[in-house]
């Protein structure tokens, strides 16, 4: 039988962070697909449209202007330069998902998810891991023509990331991107159960046990 109170509970900010290459996309497409309960925060960035990107759906692309006019309003939840560019949450996109029952899942960088977690120390973090250096350099060469010299800042910008794997509560390594997006759905179903969130759980028991 079903639980009959799994809907009592306060909405899961659930973040996704890795290094660019590691795979971290195909997760978080994977996970939403898998699981309707769960929807993708879609930030505001100042970087430019990459192709086959949709505004509104990858990103809210946004120009300097408006992204100082989004800081002023305190629009965001937090934001960050990452690359030379700036992105950012919005408190808007997140409330949203949260009023209609959804949980969220954030796609933000290590700055971002420090932030987070000071304002809201309830998160899940999760960092996905490449298998290799190799590995990595190898998927970063493959997506895309550029030069060795590209590359190289990648894999610094790569190493950066990865030196905060310590600061999630989960840490996978991605050999195979299903299987990654498996435990990741694994993780998100249990932390949905964790006593504290469950804000029905008193009245519940309180009425079971008589
Ligand atoms: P990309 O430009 O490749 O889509 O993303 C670059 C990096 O920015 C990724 O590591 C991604 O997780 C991070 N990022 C995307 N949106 C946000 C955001 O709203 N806040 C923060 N702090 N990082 C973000």
């Amino acid at each position: 039988m079903a639980d009959p109170i799994a809907h009592q509970r306060r909405g899961l900010l659930f973040v996704l962070s890795s290094p660019s290459g590691a795979g971290k996309s195909t997760i978080a497409r994977m996970l939403v697909e898998a699981d309707g309960g769960i929807a993708h925060s879609v930030s505001a960035t100042t970087r430019p449209k990459r192709p086959g990107e949709v505004d509104g759906i990858h990103y809210h692309f946004v120009d300097d202007a408006a992204f100082d006019r989004l800081v002023t309003e305190d629009a965001f939840l937090e934001w960050a330069h990452v690359f030379g560019r700036r992105y950012g949450t919005l408190r808007a996109e997140v409330k949203a998902k949260l009023a209609a029952g959804r949980d969220v899942l954030l796609d933000i960088d290590w700055q971002g998810t420090q932030k987070l977690k000071a304002v809201d120390p309830d998160i899940v973090r999760v960092f996905v891991l490449p298998p290799s250096m190799a590995e990595l350099e190898r998927r970063l060469r493959r997506r895309a023509t550029d030069s060795d010299e590209v590359i190289a800042g990648r894999m610094a910008r790569a190493a950066n990331e990865i030196s905060h794997w310590a600061e999630y509560d989960y840490v996978l390594i991605n050999e195979d991107a299903a299987a990654c997006a498996e435990h990741v759905h694994a993780i998100l179903k249990a932390e949905r159960l964790k006593a504290s969130r469950r804000v029905g759980l008193v009245e519940f028991v309180r009425r079971m046990a008589g």
